[in-house]
């Protein structure tokens, strides 16, 4: 199946039809509105099969969550057995205090957690927190992040600033902001410096994944650390992106830096929705007095707890890191190489379990992106272009160059890939001249 590129078929395109007519854009989340024309049947491991039945290798995986695959027996089996005794209860059960635990076990740091359903709304719970155990309103974040969609942190982010991301966002809901760079611990201190005593909480994606999978620099996270701890702010790691996948204890164990709340989604739950917030006993203990309100019908789940804790038991028995990271760093060097046997101008960075593929401009010189603005650097669209011939040779990639790598992703998946890429990118290459 290597050499078969992708066949339009009927069967997306009636789909496609019928979705625009009652589904705004044909899609049900804006992320998906690029690719509204695709739908897919099944998914399997590292592999995806749409309804016309082309297969694709997945370096998607659902924008993080898949991160052992899809559809994986244990974590399925276990939330089907869960579920058949009923969903819930409007009271707690055995197995949210068991999945809770063992994410607990997993993170290392902190004490306490409790269980969402969306990264968005646990960012949203965190901030609360952050507020009211500073008494203060204001925030220190970072340029080209992704919090979520809510009022309170959707921002667009350019030269002259940030605004709102949305229309119908009102931008006082951003007032609250202190907008840094990345990778920039100076300008946080100036930050501090100037709203002296008005910094609730510095809130940062520790690796940036949703701006060019930039990692951070050696010392960047500590300073933050130190800078929080001498001006009373809380430390909140947004690990949606990065919890389970940079390490079974997220980035805080990655990079050796440990906030004082973290938020967690996709990856903690093998697919099934589902995020958390965990934290500092004296943070988390405002909601168990009832001084902070975090509610939610769906909150911890029979599903959401059956599906945590047998994430936490797959990653804890048959830890996925090093083959994520043998698998991603033969990737990453493989379409480096490719890159320069094609004489195209490919820019590969980020770490192996989540990296960033884009060009550099035309006879750009190999640029150095540490930030939302030397990302800018690169020609971002010319991927998002190519990421649809990727497409069309049958790897399943975001226009916005993320990739992501799972557990389930093997040697096949690395020579299929690799392959493929190399036909998309001559495909390309002939389609510019
Ligand atoms: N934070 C980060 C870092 C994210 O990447 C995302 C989603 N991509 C969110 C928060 C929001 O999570 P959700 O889509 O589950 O609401």
């Amino acid at each position: 199946t290597a050499d078969q590129a992708v066949r339009p078929g009927t069967g997306a395109a009636d789909l496609a039809a019928r979705a625009a007519a009652v589904l705004p854009g044909g899609v049900s989340s804006n992320v998906r509105l690029a690719t509204a024309r695709t739908f897919f049947e099944r998914g399997s491991g590292p592999r995806l099969w749409d309804v016309d039945g082309n297969e694709y290798v997945d370096y998607l995986l659902g924008q993080g969550p898949a991160f052992l695959g899809h559809a994986h027996p244990q974590v399925n089996g276990a939330v089907t057995t869960a579920v058949g005794r009923g969903m819930v209860f409007g009271a707690q059960h055995a197995l949210e205090v068991e999945a809770v635990e063992k994410l607990l076990a997993a993170v290392g740091w902190a004490d306490m957690a409790r269980l969402g359903v969306s990264g968005t709304e646990a960012v949203h719970a965190a901030l609360r927190l952050a507020r009211a155990a500073t008494g203060r309103r204001k925030m220190i974040g970072f340029a080209g992040q992704y919090h979520g969609w809510l009022d309170t942190v959707l921002m667009a982010h350019g030269p002259d600033g940030h605004r709102p991301g949305s229309a119908g966002q009102p931008p006082q809901y951003l007032a609250d902001w202190v907008v840094a760079p990345f990778n920039d611990a100076e300008a946080v201190q100036r930050c501090f410096e100037e709203h002296p005593g008005e910094i609730a909480a510095v809130i940062i994606e520790p690796m940036m994944c949703n701006s060019g999978a930039i990692a951070p620099r050696p010392g960047f996270l500590a300073r933050l650390r130190e800078l929080c701890t001498a001006h009373g702010a809380v430390l909140i790691f947004d690990e949606v992106v990065t919890g389970f996948r940079l390490a079974f204890g997220g980035a805080a164990q990655r990079f050796g830096v440990t906030p004082d709340l973290a938020l967690y989604g996709k990856a903690v739950a093998g697919g099934w929705p589902v995020a958390a917030i965990a934290g500092r006993r004296e943070l988390l203990e405002l909601f168990g007095t009832g001084k902070v309100n975090h509610s939610g019908t769906f909150n911890a789940s029979v599903m959401a707890a059956a599906a945590v804790s047998a994430t936490m038991d797959v990653l804890r028995e048959t830890p996925p890191y090093v083959s994520v990271e043998e698998h991603g760093t033969a990737l990453m060097t493989g379409l480096r190489g490719i890159g320069e046997r094609h004489g195209v101008p490919l820019h590969v960075q980020g770490l192996p379990a989540a990296f960033h593929v884009s060009f550099r401009a035309e006879g750009a010189p190999p640029t150095d992106v540490v930030d939302h603005a030397s990302l800018q650097s690169l020609d971002l669209a010319r991927y998002t272009r190519f990421s649809r011939t990727l497409t069309t040779h049958g790897i399943w990639v975001a226009g916005r160059g993320i990739w992501y790598v799972s557990a389930a992703h093997g040697p096949a998946e690395l020579a299929d890939a690799l392959e493929r890429f190399d036909r998309a990118l001559a495909a390309h290459v002939a389609e510019s001249r």
